[in-house]
């Protein structure tokens, strides 16, 4: 069975981010990139899919400029088995993705796709429900917990999602998509011998026009802005002068 996992390059969760002064997205320049933190647990839940003997081969994929290969050699050092970079300049929209990511399991047949459940720089969540419409292939996104296995010759995948309510658990059959939540697992640090065996597995590059997608734009950006900067608090001297100014300034009881 062939896992395939989307991993992105994005801001490290680490880095305070800041708008450029023309207020036409984020500045970038000399940030510190990562893997997405929800595509490290895909890693790592492919990964341990591949250990258990469930998974025979792990495919990272990742759809971006040339320096997104980082991102795939990170996937790698965590146990994926081989990379497929999608390379080109063009600013990525979830559906340029998805179609991106149809493309490549039209041609690589996986029976699952681990996704993040969503990108911390856009926080879209889109592209795996998006991926999993376009190929008519069932989804469950926040998964907080998946098992795979054959019932009456037909494989499945049995994932509790995190909704709002609680926790919800569904079986679906495969190939299917399917998108992390923060609790799926904790992934593993990759060890520097890891590290080294990774720069010799091997990455395919392909343009976007090799798999036959336009990856053109459809959402303009008009305007990014901070948010407004929060009010200095007050400190109050009893239960009786919070109370007072929370019905007569706040007016909120
Ligand atoms: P989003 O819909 O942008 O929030 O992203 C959801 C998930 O789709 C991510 O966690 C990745 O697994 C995948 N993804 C999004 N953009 C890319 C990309 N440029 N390359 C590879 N995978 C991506």
């Amino acid at each position: 069975m062939k896992i395939l996992v989307p991993v992105k390059r994005v801001v490290d969760y680490n880095v305070k981010v800041r708008v450029k002064a023309d207020g036409t997205g984020v500045d970038i320049a000399n940030v510190k990139m990562s893997m997405n933190p929800f595509d490290e647990i895909a890693v790592e839940e492919a990964v341990r899919l591949k250990e258990a003997g469930i998974a025979t081969e792990v495919v990272a994929v990742s759809c971006g400029v040339a320096a997104f290969q980082e991102t795939i050699r990170a996937a790698m050092a965590i146990g994926a088995d081989r990379g497929i970079l999608v390379e080109t300049d063009v600013e990525l929209q979830p559906l340029a993705v998805a179609k991106l990511l149809k493309a490549l399991c039209d041609k690589e047949q996986p029976t699952v796709v681990i996704c993040g459940k969503q990108a911390i720089d856009d926080d879209s969540n889109q592209t795996g429900q998006m991926l999993a419409a376009l190929m008519g292939w069932p989804q469950a996104t926040f998964a907080s917990k998946m098992a795979l296995g054959d019932a009456g010759g037909q494989m499945r995948a049995t994932v509790t999602r995190e909704i709002d309510g609680g926790l919800e658990t569904l079986e679906i059959k495969l190939p299917a998509v399917v998108t992390t939540d923060l609790r799926l697992n904790e992934p593993r640090y990759a060890t520097l011998p890891n590290i080294m065996k990774a720069k010799k597995k091997p990455l395919e590059t392909v343009k976007p026009a090799d798999l036959g997608v336009d990856v053109a734009p459809r959402l303009a950006t008009l305007k990014v802005a901070e948010p407004p900067k929060r009010s200095a608090g007050v400190r109050v001297a009893d239960v009786a002068q919070l109370v007072d100014k929370l019905k007569n300034e706040a007016k909120v009881i």
